[in-house]
């Protein structure tokens, strides 16, 4: 039987890996942290799923926790998730969404010469690690050139991904653009304006504190994100995968459509405020992929566009509260 351990379980992307994995009968451990509040619900969900407590700044415990599960996939998906945290926290930034990763790899490798068996490894990277880039649409030659903590600590772990693939690791660094759902959580705008375009449609007034309207996005549908993680830990060599849709849409046209699905109607203006606190010090003004070699290689494709992710999320928060209503 196929054993994965997910770092970042209680996550989106984690979320819907477990559920994935659980349907096609792979047995799957996750790492949790201590005090994570999502661990009760998951393990509730999901009694089957093997969760380990401990802390990705505890190097030791990382590699014995890779030693003991013994997995054949490893993906993490652990670290600090946000962009916006990560100007708070530089330096926890590099710790988990950097060395963790690093951590983890030189464990699957060590598992990998103890075992005599192929350990693939699936490093979540991130779009972000391009900062301002030269040209659109970034691939995976685009230069890396981060101009934020998030991205420079993934950065980091991404270039680790390409240094034990080099020696002889089955790594695959997946660079995956902005994906969302009902899962999201609101510290992502798109989950932001879904939850308040909800919330403006029960009660027929209010409206959304934004920051800039005018950032362009390649926003995906997360389960798509991790089919082609899944793809990319099982084709035959590592690699480095641009995961991206190739469209893009800016934050104020988000808004637009939640508010239209949300049944608000067409005056959008009338529910978004600019709130200079929430603009960052440094933003990129577009980022979109080109995932031609994910296609080409994994024969992986974008299967839900960007008016039904926004319809699914904003139906998903109306029938929130109607729940609690
Ligand atoms: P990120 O790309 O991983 O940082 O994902 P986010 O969803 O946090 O941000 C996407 C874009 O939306 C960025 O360009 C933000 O500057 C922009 N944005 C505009 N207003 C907001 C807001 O109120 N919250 C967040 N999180 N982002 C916002």
């Amino acid at each position: 039987m196929t054993r994965v351990l997910i770092t970042g379980i209680t996550g989106q992307d984690g979320g819907y890996l477990t559920e994935r994995m659980l349907a096609e009968g792979t047995e799957v451990h996750g790492l949790v942290h201590y005090g994570d509040s999502a661990t009760a619900s998951l393990a509730a969900a999901y009694p089957e799923v093997h969760l380990h407590a401990g802390d990705l700044a505890d190097h030791a415990g990382l590699a014995r926790l890779v030693r003991n599960v013994a997995p054949d996939e490893l993906y993490n998906f652990a670290g600090i998730s946000s962009v916006a945290f990560s100007w708070q926290e530089p330096i926890l930034t590099a710790e988990l969404s950097g060395v963790a990763a690093a951590v983890l790899m030189q464990s699957a490798f060590e598992l990998q010469e103890r075992d005599g068996r192929r350990v693939a490894c699936v490093q979540a990277s991130s779009s972000e690690m391009f900062g301002e880039a030269d040209h659109s649409p970034q691939d995976e030659s685009t230069p890396v050139r981060p101009v934020s903590p998030y991205g420079a600590a993934k950065a980091y772990a991404h270039h680790m991904a390409g240094v034990y693939r080099g020696k002889g690791l089955h790594v695959a660094g997946c660079i995956l653009f902005n994906h969302e759902s009902p899962r999201r959580p609101d510290t992502f705008v798109t989950r932001k304006i879904t939850a308040a375009a909800a919330q403006i449609a029960r009660d027929g007034s209010g409206s959304i504190r934004l920051g800039n309207l005018d950032a362009r996005r390649d926003w995906g549908w997360a389960p798509d994100y991790v089919d082609a993680m899944v793809r990319a830990a099982r084709h035959e060599a590592g690699g480095d995968f641009v995961i991206a849709t190739g469209t893009t849409h800016t934050v104020a046209e988000f808004a637009q459509a939640a508010l239209r699905h949300a049944g608000v109607g067409d005056a959008w203006h009338d529910h978004v405020e600019v709130d200079q606190e929430l603009l960052r010090p440094v933003d990129a003004t577009v980022m979109v992929g080109d995932a031609s070699k994910a296609r080409r290689e994994l024969g992986w494709r974008p299967t839900v566009g960007f008016a039904e992710i926004v319809g699914r999320m904003v139906d998903h928060d109306m029938q929130l509260l109607r729940a609690g209503s």
